[in-house]
């Protein structure tokens, strides 16, 4: 997909700005649980979040060696010409595995075939998401300083994105010698222990950095034993990619509480970096707003209307929108506070070939930019701090949702366009 230079400089320069915003927020407690206690009475799987949140609050639980591997979506919005933020993620940014294959998939291809088009592979960028995710990886588990520990991955029971994470195992194993192994929470739930040091293990084998694939949702935690395990896993002295306080950052109440005037002051002392960040914040609002609920209901098509999920599939649109609000205001109380409101954002379509199971198809498509982020801090000191590649994902124009495990887009490269 086409991106004027510009925009794709914009996002990179966003991205540590991102990750240090997440940092500092994640060390404030009370604003996280303060922001989502609404949001509690009425979600039961962010309370469960915050229930654990709350425990480690309690213990006064520090956690010196941080890893954030972020990634923040944007959209082109066509009217204005803006990059605008779809959402922060900071638990399982999926893709940084296949989404850099793909890239270089791309630029092998326009090598070869590139001047029947007109196409130079120059301006594709290059994208090493997958080594720079495993560098992150490796340095937090050289920071623990454990040298026969492993990292554990954290997936699901039935996983459908695995060759992107053995992706990145490879890249540890073969380029830093690390060994990863990978468990359901049920398995840590059933094989896990935690000794009075701290110290996690399971099977024998000292875990030195938990990176979680899964439990972003609440279908990873069918039982209690799932929740037994997150919680073991946050008692623990291992690293986590991401902690409590991380996971609570990136939700999307969290989103829309930062985009109100003057908290990000709160956060950062930079003028310049807050204003930067402003600037791709989409209008968000919270339904206690009831102007704004008003003209939801009234211009429908204008919102998205968005639950406290991740994943793909989960949020409103159109009509669906008007009808929900209005269902949620006669049940009255706070059933309104699981959800936010967004505006809608229109990306310009363009004709794409989409390629999937093999089959080929030309459609009016558009894009989404996910900009990799990378944070590394031990104590005072940060580590690491940068842009770590992208993704890019394209999807049929007149499909709402994005995922592409969800089934919904394909895979992509960015293009890069003077204007
Ligand atoms: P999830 O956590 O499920 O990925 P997102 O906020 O990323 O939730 O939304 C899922 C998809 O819905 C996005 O990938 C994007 O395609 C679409 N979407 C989300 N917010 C907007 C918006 N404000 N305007 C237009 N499309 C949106
Ligand atoms: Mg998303």
């Amino acid at each position: 997909m086409h991106l004027p230079e510009s925009c794709w400089r914009q996002a990179c320069e966003l991205a540590p700005i991102f990750n240090e915003l997440v940092d500092r927020v994640s060390l404030d407690g009370d604003f996280l649980q303060d922001s989502l206690s609404k949001t509690k009475k009425v979600d039961d799987f962010t309370s469960r979040l915050l229930e654990i949140h709350r425990k480690m609050m309690e213990i006064n639980k520090e956690e010196n060696i941080r890893l954030g591997l972020h990634r923040s979506d944007y959209m082109l919005d066509s009217e204005t010409g803006s990059l605008l933020q779809i959402e922060l993620n900071t638990i399982s940014a999926s893709f940084p595995g296949l989404g850099s294959l793909v890239s270089e998939l791309h630029r092998t291809l326009i090598n070869q075939y590139g001047k029947l088009f007109c196409l130079d592979s120059k301006r594709i960028p290059g994208n090493a998401a997958s080594s720079r995710f495993a560098e992150a990886l490796a340095r937090a588990w050289h920071e623990f300083n454990v040298d026969s520990a492993v990292i554990m991955m954290i997936v699901q029971p039935e996983e459908r994105n695995m060759y992107d994470q053995y992706w990145l195992a490879k890249h540890l194993k073969e380029s830093h010698g690390i060994t990863t192994i990978r468990k359901t929470l049920s398995e840590v739930e059933a094989e896990g222990h935690v000794l009075p040091d701290g110290t996690l293990i399971i099977d024998g084998r000292t875990v030195s950095l938990v990176y979680f694939r899964a439990g972003y949702t609440p279908n990873d935690y069918p039982s209690e034993a799932e929740w037994n395990a997150r919680l073991l896993i946050e008692q623990s002295s291992a690293v986590k990619c991401p902690s409590i306080s991380y996971h609570l950052v990136g939700t999307k109440k969290i989103q829309q509480e930062l985009a109100k005037p003057n908290i990000l002051e709160r956060f950062l002392e930079n003028k310049e970096q807050i204003a930067k960040i402003c600037k791709c914040f989409a209008g968000l609002w919270s339904l206690d707003d009831e102007e704004i609920v008003k003209s939801a209901i009234q211009n429908p098509e204008l919102f998205v209307l968005k639950p406290q999920r991740e994943g793909g599939g989960n949020n409103i649109y159109g009509l669906d929108v008007r009808e929900t609000l209005i269902k949620l205001q006669k049940e009255g109380g706070d059933a309104l506070a699981a959800y936010i409101l967004m505006q809608r954002i229109f990306p310009k379509a363009s004709l794409a070939n989409l390629v999937r199971g093999g089959a080929c198809h030309e459609a009016l498509t558009i894009s989404e930019l996910g900009i990799y982020g990378a944070y590394l801090r031990n104590k005072d000191k940060v580590l690491m701090n940068d842009q770590s590649g992208y993704l890019m994902r394209t999807k049929v124009s007149s499909s709402d949702e994005g995922g592409v495990a969800a089934g919904f887009a394909v895979l992509d490269s960015l293009y890069l366009t003077d204007k």
